[in-house]
């Protein structure tokens, strides 16, 4: 992957540094150690769709802040900063997911990307991108 890849970042909602977690080769999640949100590049969003088990591996669900940072829905990319948009999940309207409308990423709030999977992960990031 490329050096950009490696850059670490901030979590979007409580300004933390996010912890780099190794999914498998070449998959890094950014996951935040306070508030348990998670940052997925639009490959990495991909690639978990593919592999719900590691997604539910990653998830811790709980975090120090979680709910608290649930309601925060301005925030801005920590990749190019441009505002980043929330949208709820079609079937699931209690779980709201905010998108980079520029590179694509998404940061899910701890327990998120466990309910989305419990579902169909895969269709709800495919609605998620439409
Ligand atoms: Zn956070
Ligand atoms: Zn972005």
């Amino acid at each position: 992957m490329t050096e950009e890849r490696l850059q670490r970042i901030n979590c979007p909602k409580c300004q933390q540094m996010m912890t780099q977690i190794t999914v498998d080769d070449g998959i890094v999640v950014d996951r935040c150690s306070n508030c348990g949100g998670l940052f997925l590049d639009v490959f990495e969003k991909e690639y978990l769709a593919k592999a719900k088990q590691r997604a539910i591996d990653i998830d811790l669900e709980t975090g120090r802040d979680a709910g608290a940072t649930d309601e925060i829905h301005v925030i801005s990319c920590p990749r190019d900063q441009s505002r980043m948009i929330h949208i709820q999940a079609l079937e699931n309207h209690k779980v709201g997911i905010e998108t980079c409308t520029i590179c694509g990423a998404v940061f899910l709030d701890a327990g998120e990307l466990k309910q989305l999977t419990r579902k169909s992960l895969l269709d709800k990031l495919k609605s998620v991108l439409n």
